[in-house]
């Protein structure tokens, strides 16, 4: 059997995979089984911050991996300790939990909130309020805050307590907090899954207020705008925003599975001593490949992230078949006249890697692909597109 082959046999059936097998790549460029070569502008949907084999991250993991590959949680290590510290200074926050992934980053955000609002609201305060169209994770609890009911069917009974209100309806959110006992407002500013659609500036910013104004929480979802890739450190920073839980993932270890939920001096204590863990948490693997990134994630490097941003828009502005582009920095969406799927499947024959988002071509490339590459990828998307 071939991998091909020996992969729909027994590999659970979740996934619909592209047809072609990565085998190897460097940076923004990567190979498929047949030695054909593809520029990267998903960047394994948003993990490969500095793409494929990038020398300075294989350093750090490496030398990692030959010192100690895991410590559990019982014992102190250096590289998720100095991890934590960075991702502090750089925010402002206070305290980090690592976990392996985004889902998990929001379970632990969604339990602080629950204790947070326990402790300081009631208990009967402990309804989370998400916005249709996001996406939180696919364990139950995440997928329950998840505001897309088709995810929702087969898996009922959902964990109680989520409610969804519309992006911008600041009217329907304000009502809630009239009739429901809200704990904390969890939004994505912009929604990746979900079409790559940024929420109104107003709007966010009036939903923390009012998160805020009836004492309970303003958490960002930031597992796929995170980590530089809208220009930003996170991309609350574009927005004015001044969240109590941050949670992050993909693109955090450049390549390695790493989650965290970062918290303010609000909730930094809401959680104590067995009230939360993970064995794999803050691998110290991991958290030397996500070293690497963090560090170079500095205001000039996030400057060239907005440069390469504005100049991949401005190839797409006024091209035949593309009716609009949305997104920030390096997460850009188009909205093309032949359905998404068609222009992704007609890019990656002429050797360009894209992904979709509903109805739009999904754009999430390495942040330091090099212009060149990035003009050439354009081109290729442009001819997919066109009518
Ligand atoms: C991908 C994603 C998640 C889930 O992350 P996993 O690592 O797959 O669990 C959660 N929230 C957002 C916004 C995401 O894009």
């Amino acid at each position: 059997m071939n991998t091909r082959q020996r992969d729909e046999a027994y590999i659970a059936h979740t996934y619909k995979r592209f047809p072609v097998e990565l085998v190897s790549g460097k940076g923004s460029l990567v190979y498929d089984e047949n030695g054909k070569r593809y520029i990267d502008m998903g960047s394994g949907i948003a993990v490969t911050s500095f793409g494929i084999s990038d020398d300075v991250w294989i350093g750090a993991v490496t030398a990692q991996l030959s010192k100690i590959q895991h410590t559990s949680n019982l014992y102190y290590s250096a590289p998720c300790a100095e991890l934590a510290e960075l991702l502090c200074k750089k925010t402002g926050m206070k305290k980090v939990f690592f976990s392996n992934s985004g889902a998990e980053a929001n379970e632990c955000a969604i339990k602080v909130a629950r204790e947070y609002a326990r402790r300081n609201l009631g208990e009967d305060h402990y309804k989370i309020i998400t916005l249709e169209g996001s996406f939180h994770g696919r364990t139950v609890t995440t997928l329950s805050a998840t505001g897309q009911e088709h995810y929702h069917e087969k898996f009922r009974p959902m964990t109680p307590g989520f409610l969804h209100v519309k992006p911008g309806d600041e009217k329907g959110l304000s009502k809630l907090f009239e009739t429901e006992k809200i704990a904390a407002v969890l939004v994505e500013c912009i929604q990746g899954e979900g079409g790559v659609i940024e929420l109104d500036a107003g709007f966010a910013k009036a939903a923390q207020d009012i998160a805020h104004e009836n004492g309970a929480l303003f958490m960002v979802d930031e597992v796929q705008t995170g980590n530089g890739r809208t220009g930003a450190l996170y991309a609350y920073e574009n927005f004015g925003l001044r969240p109590d839980v941050v949670t992050t993932a993909k693109g955090l270890a450049g390549g390695l599975p790493l989650g965290a939920a970062l918290l303010s001096e609000k909730v930094e204590n809401v959680l104590g001593y067995g009230d939360h863990g993970s064995t794999f948490g803050g691998n110290p693997v991991a958290a030397a490949g996500a070293l690497s990134i963090l560090k170079r994630l500095d205001p000039d490097f996030l400057s060239k992230v907005k440069e390469k941003g504005a100049f991949l828009r401005k190839k797409f502005e006024f091209a035949s078949g593309i009716e609009a582009v949305s997104g920030i920095g390096l997460m850009l969406g188009l909205k093309t006249v032949k359905p998404a799927a068609e222009v992704v499947a007609a890019a990656m024959e002429k050797g360009v890697l894209c992904l979709t988002a509903k109805d739009k071509v999904r754009l999430l490339p390495a942040l330091n692909i090099p212009d060149g590459l990035l003009a050439e990828a354009a081109e290729i998307i442009k001819e997919a597109a066109a009518l």
